[in-house]
C-alpha cells in the first residue's frame, strides 16, 4: 500500500484492452485449456534471418552500445527516405523530415503533447488502435469520435463533424489499412482528408502500420501520394508488421520539417533514442523490402485471410472483405454483447478473439480476429468456435 494516489489521467484510464485480454488468456490457460489466440496483432512468424544476422553483426561492434543519436542515426533515417521514394515515388530530406521512433506506438503517444493543449480537440475513429485516444486525453486535448461504419466503407463522414469541434480541432488521427477493420482507404478518401484538415487548420497523423502487408494487386498508398499532403500530415511508418519485428521496437515518422520537428522536441525530452544495433538491422530491411523472404511472410498472411474468409462464409457470418491487414472484422453472430460473445468463447473453446467494443463503442456488434497462428490452429479455431454456435 502508499500514501500516494495515482494521478487522474492514470485513475480515469480503463485498463488497456488487450492486457485484461491477456489476462483472461492466463487464466483459461492455467484452468488447462488449449488456448489458440487471435487476439494480439503479433506476428507469430520469425523476423526473416537477413535482418536477424545484421543484428548480430551491429551489436558486436561496440560503438552501438552507447546513447543513439535522438533523431535517428543518419543513415537510418536515409534508408527510411529512400523507401518513401522507392515504395510511394515520394521525397524527403532524412536530416529534416524523418525522425526514428521507438516503435509508432511511441511516437503516437507523444505526439499529442507536441501540437494539443488542454480543450484542443483530436478526432480519433473509432473503432481504433486505443492509443489514439489515450495519448490524446495525457495532453489533456478532447477526443471527438469519428464512427467507421459499413456504409462509409469505415472511414469517417467528414460532414458528421460539427462546425464548433472543426474549429476547436488541432489533430486527426486515420490508419489505412486499418486496425481493426481491415479496411483499405482509397486514394480519392486521402484526398478529402487533406482537404478537410487543410481547410480546418488539422494536423493529419496517419498510421500506416499495415500498408505492406497487403496481399492484392495495387499496393495501399501513402498520404503523401496526395498533393499538398506535406503542408498538412504526418505519417508513421512501423517495421513491426512489414517485418514481423514487433519487439524490435523500430519505427519512423514523415513529415515536413516542422510537424516531425515537434515531434522530434518532445523525444529529446522523454527518450534518448532506438537503440544504434536495432537501427542497423533496420536499414537492412529498409533497403530490402522487397526481399523473397519478407514477401514469403505476406503470402502466409494472406493465405491465411482467404482462408479465414472462407470459413466465416461457410459458417454464414458477415465480415468485411479484404486484401489488407491480418485482422478479420466479423459481426457478432449472437444476441450477446461483443464482450459477452467473446468471454463465452474464451471460456468454452479456449479461442481468443477481440470484443469489438475494446476498441470503441461503434465496435460493439463487432469481433476481431488475428490471423497470428498457423492455418491448421486457425481452421481448428473456427470449427470449436462454429460448434458453440
Ligand atoms: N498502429 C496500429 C494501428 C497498430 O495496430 C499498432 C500495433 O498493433 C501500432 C500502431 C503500434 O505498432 P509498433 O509500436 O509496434 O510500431
Amino acid at each position: 500500500m502508499s500514501h500516494v494516489k495515482y494521478a487522474e489521467r492514470v485513475e480515469n484510464l480503463a485498463p488497456y484492452p488487450f492486457a485484461a485480454i491477456d489476462k483472461a488468456r492466463a487464466k483459461a490457460k492455467a484452468e488447462g485449456k488449449d488456448i489458440i489466440s487471435l487476439g494480439i496483432g503479433d506476428p507469430d512468424l520469425p523476423t526473416p534471418d537477413f535482418i536477424v544476422k545484421a543484428l548480430q553483426k551491429a551489436v558486436e561492434d561496440p560503438a552501438t552500445h552507447r546513447y543513439p543519436d535522438y533523431a535517428g542515426r543518419a543513415d537510418f533515417r536515409k534508408a527510411a527516405a529512400n523507401f518513401f521514394n522507392k515504395r510511394f515515388g515520394v521525397s524527403f530530406d532524412p536530416a529534416s523530415e524523418i525522425v526514428a521512433l521507438i516503435g509508432s506506438k511511441e511516437g503516437i503517444a507523444h505526439i499529442p503533447l507536441a501540437f494539443v493543449d488542454p480543450g484542443d480537440y483530436v478526432l480519433c475513429p473509432d473503432p481504433a488502435y486505443p492509443v489514439y485516444s489515450v495519448a490524446t486525453g495525457f495532453a489533456g486535448g478532447k477526443v471527438h469520435r469519428m464512427p467507421l461504419v459499413p456504409d462509409f466503407n469505415f472511414t469517417p463522414d467528414f460532414e458528421a463533424i460539427p462546425d464548433d469541434v472543426a474549429r476547436l480541432a488541432k489533430m486527426m488521427f486515420l490508419n489505412y489499412p486499418n486496425n481493426p477493420t481491415g479496411a483499405v482507404a482509397s486514394k480519392e478518401f486521402l484526398a478529402d482528408a487533406v482537404a478537410y484538415c487543410r481547410d480546418n487548420e488539422i494536423l493529419l497523423v496517419h498510421d500506416c502500420a499495415y500498408t505492406e502487408l497487403a496481399f492484392g494487386k495495387d499496393k495501399p498508398v501513402s498520404i503523401f501520394e496526395i498533393d499538398g499532403a506535406k503542408d498538412v500530415a504526418v505519417e508513421m511508418h512501423s517495421l513491426s508488421k512489414t517485418f514481423n519485428m514487433t519487439g524490435w521496437r523500430i519505427a519512423f515518422v514523415a513529415g515536413n520539417a516542422h510537424h516531425v520537428g515537434g515531434l522530434g522536441k518532445i523525444k529529446t525530452n522523454v527518450d534518448s533514442g532506438a537503440f544504434d544495433a536495432v537501427q542497423m538491422a533496420a536499414i537492412e530491411a529498409l533497403n530490402r523490402y522487397d526481399d523473397p523472404a519478407v514477401l514469403k511472410n505476406y503470402k502466409i498472411f494472406g493465405s491465411r485471410r482467404k482462408r479465414c474468409e472462407q470459413l466465416l462464409d461457410e459458417m454464414l457470418i458477415k465480415y468485411l472483405k479484404s486484401d489488407a491487414t491480418f485482422y478479420v472484422w466479423f459481426q457478432t453472430p449472437t444476441k450477446e454483447s461483443s464482450a459477452e460473445f467473446a468471454a463465452r468463447v474464451l471460456s468454452t473453446t479456449g479461442v481468443v478473439l477481440t470484443p469489438g467494443s475494446a476498441f470503441g463503442h461503434t465496435g460493439e456488434g463487432w469481433m476481431r480476429i488475428a490471423l497470428t497462428v498457423p492455418e491448421d490452429r486457425l481452421e481448428e479455431a473456427l470449427k470449436r468456435v462454429s460448434e458453440i454456435l
